[in-house]
């Protein structure tokens, strides 16, 4: 077995609309292609005895063992390696469940398609899915080290890709809310929403949290007499830099018990509590001083600390929160028990678990001591040993969830608190006896504020119920159930896609919004080119989606980015598709124009349900695309008498018909009469059906987008792509008694559309000076050279300077095959060089003719036009 080529997914793709991330690996079984794995010695054996889990899969019997049975029996390799791959990633911790393998138009090559949840991880198992297949192929078993190590490094791919569980709990509850969001490249910064509505945070920061805010919590000594001047109770303290100050600041604080930390730490580090002599003082500075400078002296409260927090001026959520411990069972040593309690797999190393491993330190020596034990003690059946002093998650404390239990006043103390420091989202760290009691009556205080508080010990407490805390951030940040979108309207098809997204974005424009959008020539926001080139893939959808200016997004969407990495957004608006024409066909195991039709249906289907899909009626392959997608329904078509549409308006849907020499939006029993297609300078005078056809498109999706019909006709009416900015679209030019167009008209629906504009063209002879890229099918070329023989009065074969393989001379041949087949008295010449066929094309222009140049180089084209020196004026879609 060979693996080809491996793809990355990463929206509705063509394989699944609701599953976004899959593996899609392109897979030659060589040998195997042939083999059933029922006719492999002891393949079934070995595959069992390596993955006995696979026993779980259910695959097409429905039940369980199902697949295992399936291999009994007798399934393809690629088959396999899809399970295998799938179960390698759940064995890792990652519940992944989708799965599809298709035999390709090559024989013995497959996609093997598989869901993932980190790309990389689902890359890997991929490869090791193959690998373990085709050992037990080759020597009936995959050595067991060899499938732990695939297993621990899947899991170590795992744990590097994750959030963190605070960030886990704010994007979990975003998708509940049908919040759409993308980690963005830089500083962990999450994207929640998209252009203009979008919020960020990073970790538990938002947009919000203001820069003074965040620096007052950060400095102890001035949140503490911030607070202390409002009258909030805080640890009496000071600070000191120099040793020889201990004494004295101790004496000030009221002697002992004292607390000794550094001025700007955190997660607990270099902090020592109930310090009881001038030696426990002594270490506690020394350790103190290699985190900070300035050290903190204060008295220590008696109490139990608590986490406060805050979100959006609210207390939403509080902990209690306990030192890492152990409790004795009267058998184990403290080592032993510390060694089990951390084989717990709730705990893990460091912020990624919801607890964290203990691990001693000098202050766990000293405190055991304290407590009279050594790790070698046996405690008592049920007495708390503590390890740690202060109760930080982060050092392997655990916690209790409070809520319920807060006095009022406290309440109204944190909140006051939190104003005061100026925070959206802030823990207090609370000492007192008890919670439920004023802090005035226990001696309680707050002894810090902490901007980017934790979310884990909320989300997730030892013991108590969760607080869902990430909800209040989104009640925050999104306030009357906002979804934090903007209007996502995608345009596909197979010719005429940018066109449609320029007009739509122009038509958009009316309403005042500033629009982004993405086309093969380039990204723009509103009037503005970001980046030229080819941009209809993913990529450049994140560019507009992040873009914080951003109102509207329209975006092409080629069947490229598609088939290469999915969509680039989870769902539009609005999904446009124009039509399905043989192109492209052999490329990306895409053979069939059904194939195709399915790959571009995906942009109907990824709408969201009160969306719409645009479609257009005329073609059968896109009118079908109704019955896949959950959204709404819009038809547009040339055929006012068109019977999908007339039922489908009837019915109270809505349409854009071209009837009596007008676009119009249909609905129910009216008809809103947009323009007469005369007036619209896209359509040519009205003599291009293809660019009407474009025009109802881009109305009818603004249309269903509440723009209303006055912006929609001023949009047509102004719009004119110059020469400069739509170069090769309908180029025309006038060279005074004669006219000359340049499109890059290149396969047989682009020949038809352009032929529609070309027979309306009665006022003299139409010479064509025409080909196609080498790489097409023979009956390619056969079909445009029967196209042409209908549309031109005389033709000029042409050939493209790079054949692509093709020897010269060929295409020409099979063009003028295609001629000679429809019209055996047709008038013709092949010139193969493509400078020298439209030289004489223009040379021998008949008065009030048009020569049509469908060249491989437009800005050639255009130049040689320009040479004629006649250019009076470019009446380009006029
Ligand atoms: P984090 O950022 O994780 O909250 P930190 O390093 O910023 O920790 P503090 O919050 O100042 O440190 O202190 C850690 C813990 O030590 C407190 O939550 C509290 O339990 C205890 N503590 C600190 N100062 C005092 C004090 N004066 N009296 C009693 N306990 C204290
Ligand atoms: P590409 O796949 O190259 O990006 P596109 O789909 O973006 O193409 P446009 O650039 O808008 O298409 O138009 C390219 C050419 O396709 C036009 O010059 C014209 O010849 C033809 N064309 C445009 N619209 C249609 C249509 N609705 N039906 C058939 N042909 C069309
Ligand atoms: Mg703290
Ligand atoms: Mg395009």
């Amino acid at each position: 077995m060979r693996i080809l080529k491996i793809q990355t997914l990463r929206g509705p793709n063509y394989w699944s609309i609701r599953r976004h991330k899959l593996i899609v690996m392109r897979l030659d079984l060589e040998n195997l292609a042939e083999t059933q794995s029922s006719e492999i010695p002891g393949f079934y054996e070995g595959l069992v005895e390596a993955l006995p889990s696979l026993e779980g899969h259910y695959c097409s019997p429905g039940c369980h063992g199902g697949f295992l049975m399936r291999v009994r029996e007798g399934t393809m390799m690629g088959h396999i390696v899809e399970h295998v791959a799938l179960e390698l990633q759940e064995l890792a911790g990652m519940q992944v469940g989708f799965g599809r393998t298709r035999e390709t138009a090559t024989p013995g090559v497959y996609q093997v398609v598989i869901e993932y949840l980190n790309e990389e991880a689902g890359r890997y198992a991929g490869r090791a899915a193959v690998r373990l297949c085709q050992s037990i192929v080759d020597r009936g078993r995959y050595p067991k080290a060899e499938l732990e190590q695939d297993i621990q490094d899947l899991k170590d791919l795992w744990r590097d890709a994750s959030l963190g569980p605070s960030t886990e709990a704010i994007v979990k509850e975003a998708e509940k809310r049908g919040i759409p969001w993308m980690q963005l490249s830089a500083r962990f910064l999450i994207q929640l929403g998209y252009g203009v509505n979008q919020k960020r945070m990073q970790a538990t920061m938002s947009d919000k949290t203001g820069i003074l805010g965040v620096e007052l919590a950060c400095d102890k000594e001035a949140t503490k007499r911030v607070l202390a001047a409002t009258g909030v109770p805080v640890p009496k303290g000071t600070v000191i830099n120099f040793l020889d100050d201990l004494e004295e600041a101790i004496e000030y604080v009221g002697g002992y018990p004292i607390v000794i930390k550094p001025l700007d730490g955190n997660h607990g580090r270099g902090i020592t509590i109930d310090i009881r002599s001038w030696e426990e003082a002594e270490a506690a500075y020394e350790a103190a001083r290699q985190v900070s400078r300035s050290i903190i002296v204060e008295r220590y409260y008696v109490g139990r600390d608590h986490r406060v927090l805050v979100v959006d001026g609210k207390v939403v959520a509080v902990a209690e929160r306990v030192p890492a411990h152990v409790v004795g069972n009267g058998r184990s040593t403290i080592a032993e028990l510390i060694e089990e309690t951390n084989l717990d797999p709730n705990r893990g190393d460091g912020h990624d678990k919801v607890l964290t491993k203990i691990e001693l330190d000098r202050t766990s020596y000293q405190l055991l001591e304290r407590q009279g034990y050594t790790l070698n003690s046996v405690p008592p059946k049920g007495t708390i040993c503590y390890l740690k002093a202060t109760a930080n998650l982060s050092t392997g404390g655990t916690a209790v969830d409070r809520t319920d239990e807060i006095h009022p006043e406290n309440l109204w103390i944190a909140q006051r608190v939190v104003k005061i420091i100026g925070l959206d989202i802030a823990g207090l760290d609370v000492v007192t006896t008890d919670i439920s009691r004023p802090l005035r009556e226990t001696d309680g205080v707050i002894v810090e504020v902490n901007a980017a508080p934790g979310f884990r010990m909320h989300v997730a407490p030892s013991q108590g119920i969760p607080r869902n805390v990430a909800g209040a951030v989104m009640d925050m940040l999104f306030p009357n159930e906002q979804s934090g979108r903007i209007p996502v309207l995608s345009v596909t098809g197979t010719n005429g896609k940018t066109t449609t997204t320029r007009l739509l974005a122009h038509i958009y424009k009316q309403t005042g919004k500033v629009v982004g959008y993405t086309t093969t020539d380039g990204t723009y926001i509103g009037e503005y080119l970001v980046e030229a080139g080819d941009n209809t893939g993913p990529q450049s959808a994140h560019l507009i989606l992040q873009d914080p200016t951003v109102e509207v997004a329209v975006l092409e969407t080629a069947r490229g980015g598609i088939l290469r990495s999915g969509l680039g957004f989870e769902a539009a608006n609005v999904g446009v598709v124009l039509n399905v024409a043989a192109d492209h066909l052999g490329i990306g195991d895409i053979d069939t124009i059904d194939q195709l039709a399915n790959l571009k249906s995906v942009v109907a289907e990824a709408v969201y349900p009160d969306g719409y899909a645009v479609l257009n009626a005329d073609d059968r392959r896109v009118a079908a695309m109704a019955e896949k997608t959950k959204a709404n329904i819009a038809y547009f078509t040339m055929n006012p008498s068109s019977e999908l549409v007339q039922k489908h308006v009837q019915k109270g849907g809505v349409a854009a018909v071209y009837e009596n020499g007008y676009l119009s939006i249909v609905k129910g029993d009216w008809t809103h009469r947009i323009e007469r297609a005369e007036n619209i300078p896209l359509t040519m005078g009205g003599r291009a059906p293809f660019m009407i056809a474009n025009a109802l498109a881009a109305s009818l999706a603004a249309f269903v987008q509440n723009v209303t019909i006055e912006q929609i006709r001023a949009g047509l009416k102004t719009f004119r792509a110059s020469v400069s900015q739509t170069p090769g679209r309908m180029n025309l030019f006038n060279l005074g008694n004669y006219h000359a167009l340049v499109d890059y008209a290149h396969n047989p629906a682009s020949y038809e559309a352009v032929g529609a504009f070309v027979r309306n063209w009665t006022t003299g002879q139409r010479i064509g000076v025409i080909g196609g890229p080498g790489d097409r099918r023979d009956e390619d070329f056969v079909t445009l050279g029967k196209l042409s023989a209908e549309i031109f009065d005389y033709i000029i074969v042409k050939e493209d300077d790079d054949t692509r393989g093709r020897p010269r001379g060929s295409a020409a041949e099979l063009i003028i095959k295609g001629i000679t087949q429809v019209k055996p008295d047709a008038r013709f010449e092949s010139i193969l060089d493509e400078t020298q066929a439209i030289n004489k094309g223009l040379d021998m222009a008949p008065a009030n003719g048009l020569v049509v140049i469908l060249p491989e180089s437009v800005s050639r084209a255009i130049k040689l036009i320009k040479l004629r020196g006649l250019v009076k004026e470019e009446i380009q879609q006029q």
